[in-house]
């Protein structure tokens, strides 16, 4: 049996752009064809499992003609698979969208349309140009400024000018001279408030307005290169009020997520609000230990423990996972003490229905153990358990021993370092964020050297901290040990 064919709007960057539908259907798909102005966090939502092929092109230059793309989705279809040719911003908005169903319809291969968020309106309004507004225009116009090779534009600027709305004109950014000239020949007004957006609704996104006169010169003085929408229209003038956008802190910022892939994107998700390009490297995995085997103990107690250390949120969730995996229930703590190294730790017991007893002043192993101690939490009388990775440091076991306080150290999951091919182009980052030493460990082992004077690392805690100073890294340290912190501080750093 046939397969089908999906022709979905990706939208213009901007990840969250994605529809619902769109980002629903591509979960389903065997092959995704794609290509160059689908933003890099869509392709980012394509299942491992697909098959993906670029179809990238580029103004002049096209690598894979369109009939060759037609007869991909028609073949793709054919060989019974559930096809996605996704596209940015909308496939029916200057995407050929119409060219790649003909084929499929003579063919009689099903399709169905999923319309994205065209670049041509949402460029504007992330750049702070709202495309009509009563009191400047009544109607919009989209056109293309593209020009066959060789040939004239083919534009009826005088109709434009007399209709007076708002100009939007996409691939435009080579021929923005000609679309001046010609609007101002033909009668527009040459100080009529002009925009050009690059690159919308994503990290680089760069807005310049100027009067129409000016337009192609200020394309020219800042090297504006394509995708990038011009507007042409009064409406430009609100930019300046209105340019929420450009106003976000991390603006132009490239920010390294080096947490695990399936944890970061708490991070990742704040630093992108506050407008930071992120680069995903992660730099180490964490697995559960299976079965849990913590001695004098078993799924229904914990056993001659009185007290239970928790140092991070995988620890818990290793745990707690594990007992309601096997029958067990949090009755398991009963009557025990639990201490926390921080208050994420604490916030993923109490998703278990646990509230920690304790936490220290600060997140570091080292004052935990010290100040379990100087506030009598734990003794020489107690019997604590530690449920931590297999790469714990020695910080906490090292203030319970020389305190006499009886331990057992068990690794309830696994930290595994992740070999990642080196960063070639570490210049271009800001800063690298590290929420664990471990990942610092992996990072500088990724990178094949051990020097990394000059760059910034923004840490969760000092041990972490003092770890990656010793690779040359400057630090910066969050107030506390949260990812909110971590963005704060992200924030004023700058
Ligand atoms: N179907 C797409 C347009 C494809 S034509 C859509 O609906 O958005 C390609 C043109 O779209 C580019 O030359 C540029 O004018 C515009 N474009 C695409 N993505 C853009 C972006 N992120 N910012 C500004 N313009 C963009």
């Amino acid at each position: 049996m046939d397969g089908k064919v999906y022709l979905i709007g990706a939208g213009p960057g901007d990840g969250g752009l994605m529809t619902l539908k769109g980002r629903a259907l591509l979960d389903k798909a065997d092959v995704v064809v794609y290509d160059r102005l689908v933003g890099p966090e869509v392709m980012a939502m394509i299942p491992e499992s697909a098959e993906k092929i670029d179809v990238g092109k580029n103004a002049g230059n096209h690598p894979v003609p369109q009939n060759e793309i037609n007869e991909i989705l028609l073949d793709q279809a054919k060989a019974g698979k559930t096809v996605i040719r996704l596209k940015g911003g909308d496939p029916f908005v200057f995407g050929r969208g119409g060219e790649e169903l003909e084929l499929l319809y003579e063919n009689g291969v099903d399709f169905e349309v999923v319309p994205g968020i065209t670049s041509s309106i949402a460029a504007p309004a992330y750049g702070g140009i709202p495309v009509t507004h009563r009191d400047f225009c009544s109607s919009l116009h989209i056109i293309t400024g593209h020009a066959k090779a060789g040939a004239e534009l083919s534009i009826d600027f005088e109709a434009l000018t007399r209709l007076g709305g708002t100009l939007v004109f996409m691939m435009s950014v080579s021929t923005v001279e000609k679309i001046a000239d010609g609007l101002i020949k033909a009668g527009m007004d040459p100080e009529m408030p002009a925009a050009v957006v690059e690159r919308g609704t994503t990290p680089a996104q760069r807005t310049f307005t100027a009067p129409l006169q000016r337009l192609s010169d200020t394309v020219r003085e800042n090297g504006v290169r394509s995708p990038a929408v011009i507007l042409v229209g009064k409406v430009c003038s609100l930019e300046d009020k209105f340019n929420w956008f450009a106003r976000k802190p991390l603006l132009g910022k490239r920010v390294l997520v080096t947490q695990p892939a399936a944890r970061s994107s708490k991070l990742a998700e704040g630093l992108r609000e506050l407008g930071a390009e992120t680069v995903m490297y992660p730099c180490i995995r964490t697995t559960p230990v299976r079965p849990l085997d913590i001695p004098e103990t078993n799924i229904e107690t914990g056993g001659r423990f009185d007290t239970i250390v928790f140092t991070s949120a995988e620890g818990v969730r290793s745990c707690c996972d594990w007992l309601l995996e096997n029958g067990g229930d949090m009755r398991w703590f009963c009557c025990r003490k639990i201490a926390c190294i921080g208050s994420a730790t604490a916030s993923a017991l109490k998703d278990y229905g646990l509230i920690a007893d304790f936490i220290p002043s600060e997140y570091s192993g080292k004052v935990l153990g010290e100040e379990m101690i100087k506030s009598g939490f734990v003794g020489a009388d107690s019997n604590v358990l530690l449920l931590r990775t297999n790469a714990a440091s020695h910080d906490v076991t090292d203030a319970l021993s020389e305190s006499d306080v009886t331990f057992t150290d068990y690794p309830v999951y696994e930290t595994e370092l992740i070999d990642q091919p080196p960063l070639d182009e570490l210049g271009d980052i800001d800063y690298v964020t590290f929420t664990s030493r471990s990942c610092v460990e992996g990072f500088v082992r990724s990178q094949k050297k051990s020097d990394f004077t000059g760059m910034t690392a923004l840490c969760i805690g000092r041990q972490t901290a003092s770890l990656a100073s010793e690779y040359g890294f400057d630090i910066e340290v969050s107030e506390e040990a949260t990812i909110g912190s971590m963005l704060s501080k992200a924030v004023d750093l700058k």
